[in-house]
């Protein structure tokens, strides 16, 4: 029923813009605008914050079928959720009460600011700095590779507030982008997701009342990781969605194409790729969805499960996508037909929230019991 309504809704309002947002670099607003007018841009806020209150599987299933069209779009949803998902865990009831709502009325989006030009996979080496100041903290630093920044209204920071103690001397804060000495770098040029503006921010003596401060100090690198936990599952929905797209337009397009007198599907070693493809995106959907259902439990496995699924989903759909443009020969490689966007759009699943390396790494230190 949600995907019935989520697919209606990403065919007739997303779909039509997705190759004009690829090819231009331009941000979705049609999307955005479909996602708020249906209450879907970020419907895992719960109730009480004025949300939809959908749990984990069902915010997979939004993400995923919105992947199906446009990628770039279906980041409003995740992102949105990668950035409140600190709150949601560590912050204050008052923080939640005022940040939350904006973003469930559709008033405004949320970004996360971990990564540093010098800080990706490491990303525990930041050098951004928080320095208390009365009742403020004063924020400096650059982050990089800030998913919708400049768009979003607000932003997660990780910054360090005790540089001898690594990890647990990073703190996590709300910065708002009316915040003054805060700004935008020009947004990266990218293989895909193109629609999805990728900037640095910048923190220029950024003064913010200390109340704005997420959970304990000390505590902002264990909120960013346990977020990660949870909205990898995300990517593993987006990666979902971008290879169900590409199969479902391989799949009609060998019932039309003809060769040597016959549609192409007809071609046993046709037939053999579509199954592997099928066969490779139901077993990563099984997966995404029981690391769905464990981060809506909070199970203590999810670690390795949000990693099995991201890394797991994210390979097969760099595969499918693949296969998807071989299916379509020589027209596959061209603009003129998705998959090769699709193909673009999915080499980011297996980069970003930790490369696929960073989640083996993961998983290996928290192999199931
Ligand atoms: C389009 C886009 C959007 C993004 N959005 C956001 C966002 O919204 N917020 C945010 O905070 N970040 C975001 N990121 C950052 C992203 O999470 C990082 O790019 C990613 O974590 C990798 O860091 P890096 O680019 O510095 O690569 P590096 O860490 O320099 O890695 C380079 C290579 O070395 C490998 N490597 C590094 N360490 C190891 C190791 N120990 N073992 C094996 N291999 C290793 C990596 O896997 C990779 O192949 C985004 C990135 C992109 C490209």
């Amino acid at each position: 029923m949600l995907r019935d309504t989520v697919r209606a809704l990403a065919e007739a309002k997303i779909a039509p813009f997705a190759a004009e947002v690829d090819e231009q670099g331009r941000f979705p607003q049609e999307a955005l605008d479909a996602l708020s007018a249906a209450d879907l841009q970020a419907v895992h806020i719960p109730e009480e914050y004025e949300g939809a209150g959908a749990d984990a599987l069902a915010t997979v299933l939004v993400i995923e079928e919105v992947a199906r069209v446009c990628a770039s779009s279906s980041l409003i949803p995740a992102v949105n959720k990668l950035g409140t998902m600190p709150l949601m865990l560590s912050a204050s009831e008052d923080l939640k009460r005022r940040y939350l709502t904006p973003v469930a009325r559709g008033e405004a989006m949320f970004s996360y600011c971990l990564s540093e030009p010098e800080a990706g996979s490491d990303a525990a080496g930041m050098k951004a700095r928080a320095v208390r100041d009365g009742d403020y903290w004063v924020l400096n630093g650059v982050k990089r590779w800030i998913t919708n920044a400049g768009v979003s209204e607000y932003y997660t920071v990780m910054a360090v507030t005790d540089p001898d103690k690594r990890s647990k001397g990073i703190s996590a804060f709300v910065v708002e982008k009316s915040d003054e000495g805060v700004s935008f770098g020009a947004p990266e040029k990218k293989l895909g997701i193109k629609g999805s503006p990728t900037r640095e921010v910048y923190l220029d003596n950024v003064r913010i009342p200390a109340d704005r401060m997420i959970g304990e100090e000390g505590t902002g690198f264990a909120t960013a990781m346990a977020t990660l936990d949870h909205t990898r599952v995300t990517i593993a929905a987006q990666a979902l969605g971008i290879a169900q797209g590409a199969l479902d337009y391989a799949k009609n397009y060998v019932q039309e194409r003809r060769q040597f007198g016959k549609p192409i599907a007809d071609f046993q070693g046709v037939q053999f790729m579509l199954a592997d493809m099928a066969m490779k995106l139901e077993a990563a959907r099984a997966l995404t969805y029981q690391a769905a259902a464990k981060s809506e439990r909070g199970d203590a496995d999810l670690t390795f499960y949000g990693a099995a699924a991201k890394c797991y989903a994210s390979d097969a759909a760099m595969e499918i996508t693949i296969d998807a443009i071989q299916l379509l020969g020589g027209y596959g490689y061209t603009r003129d037909y998705p998959v090769e966007r699709m193909m673009r759009d999915a080499k980011i699943t297996q980069i970003y929230e930790g490369t696929n390396q960073v989640q083996r790494i993961v998983m290996a230190r928290n192999l199931p019991k």
